[in-house]
């Protein structure tokens, strides 16, 4: 009988799934473009990863890609567009890789790699390592690599400035949005959410720790991410001689950081444990290992911890991210497997992302740093 026939889904140009902080920022650049759809499980955007890290911006931590994924995005990070936000995205910090006598190969590796493209490094001998940051015990550090130009990034601003960026070009923010189904018909993708249905003609994998699972849901073939749960937890000091002028100081292996956090301390025992994509929770266990790896190294005591939480950093097999089109799968985009770097890169990779989707050419500020599409593409791992 007419008139019983269910309305047309609303159709996007682009369904992004995941509205975390790459999600978010591919929206705001494609928005000024194209019809979005932005889909989000939770009924808040930034549940996830994206509220819970260490809020870093360091030019020299991560692997080469990252490196000048990084370089790439602070110009944004330290210039954002008229009306963006209302206050600095980025605050200086210094980052301080430290190292004990045992370490030093490492730490003149780091220095030896990445000095030729920071000119400001400086390698602190254990006189100005110990004035740099008194907190180490003198008798366990040697020396160490100063970034001077590490920066605290504010997440919350920078993630709600693209999310109102993308909202005010037009695009449709769906939280409580769970993509259940997904299934592609000339051309055309129709798409289950928790919220009602959807057609759109090209389907983005944001989805963070679930990118592989969401992958399955799309008939398209998993990359082998895996997601690391890392803890963090921030605490008073029974020294009460904390500043908050201190660097992050990390040291060469990646077994703990520290860093002011306002009046007190945000440290990690920079655990990597796998785990299936889930709301991740801290560990005791996590917890006791930082507390002892702080007292070995610093003369910090933790006193009161006033909050703990734990994250997943997800990883392609070769920790660089996933960025492009699938291989097999034509219609599906990926943009995951940022791994521990995605809020300081996601200026440079939603830029990348969105000039692939646009058919645009790789923007300068990203070439100019030596990075190419074949770098992140997910076909790396076909051909491998
Ligand atoms: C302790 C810790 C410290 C860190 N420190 C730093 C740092 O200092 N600097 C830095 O740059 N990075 C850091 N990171 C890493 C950074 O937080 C991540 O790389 C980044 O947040 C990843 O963003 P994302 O959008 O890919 O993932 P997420 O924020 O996890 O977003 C993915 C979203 O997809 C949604 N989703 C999944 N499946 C579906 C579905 N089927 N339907 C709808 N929605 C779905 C999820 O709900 C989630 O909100 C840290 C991470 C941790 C845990």
């Amino acid at each position: 009988m007419a008139g019983n026939t269910a309305p047309e889904p609303a159709f996007f140009d682009v369904a992004i799934v995941g509205a975390g902080m790459a999600g978010a920022s591919l929206a705001f650049e494609l928005a000024p473009h194209l019809r979005v759809l932005l889909l989000e499980q939770e009924t808040q955007a930034g549940y996830h990863t994206t509220g819970r890290s260490a809020a870093l911006f360091s030019e020299i931590y991560g692997n080469a890609a990252i490196r000048a994924l990084s370089r790439a995005s602070r110009e944004f990070l330290q210039s954002p567009a008229a009306g963006f936000c209302d206050q600095p995205l980025l605050t200086p910090r210094g980052s301080l890789f430290f190292a004990a006598e045992q370490q030093l190969d490492r730490l003149h590796a780091l220095h030896d790699e990445v000095g030729p493209r920071s000119p400001r490094l400086q390698w602190l001998a254990h006189p100005a390592l110990l004035a740099r940051l008194p907190a180490l015990r003198a008798d366990s550090v040697a020396a160490g690599v100063f970034e001077p130009d590490a920066c605290d990034i504010d997440v919350h601003a920078l993630h709600q400035g693209y999310l109102r960026g993308a909202r005010r070009h037009g695009a449709q923010i769906c939280c409580d949005a769970m993509l259940t189904a997904a299934e592609q018909t000339a051309g055309r993708w129709s798409l289950q959410t928790r919220a009602g249905n959807f057609s759109a003609g090209l389907l983005v994998n944001a989805a963070g720790p679930w990118a592989d699972g969401v992958a399955g849901i799309a008939g398209a073939a998993a990359l082998g991410l895996t997601p690391l749960r890392r803890t963090a937890m921030v605490f008073e000091d029974k020294t009460e001689w904390a500043s908050e002028h201190w660097p992050l100081a990390v040291d060469i292996d990646e077994q703990f950081y520290f860093k002011p956090d306002a009046s007190r301390l945000l440290a990690s025992p920079a655990d990597e444990t796998p785990s299936p994509a889930c709301d991740a929770q801290a560990d005791e266990y996590d917890i006791a290992l930082l507390i002892d790896r702080l007292e070995t190294t610093t003369l910090l005591s933790p006193r009161r911890i006033s909050g703990r939480w734990a994250g997943l950093r997800t990883f392609a097999p070769d920790r660089t991210p996933v960025l492009g089109f699938d291989a097999a799968r034509p219609g599906l985009f990926w943009l995951a497997g940022q791994g521990g770097y995605g809020i300081q890169t996601a200026p440079a990779l939603a830029q990348l992302a969105a000039s692939q989707i646009l058919r645009r050419s790789i923007p300068p500020a990203i070439a100019d740093q030596g990075l190419d599409a074949q770098t992140l593409s997910p076909g790396r791992f076909a051909s491998a």
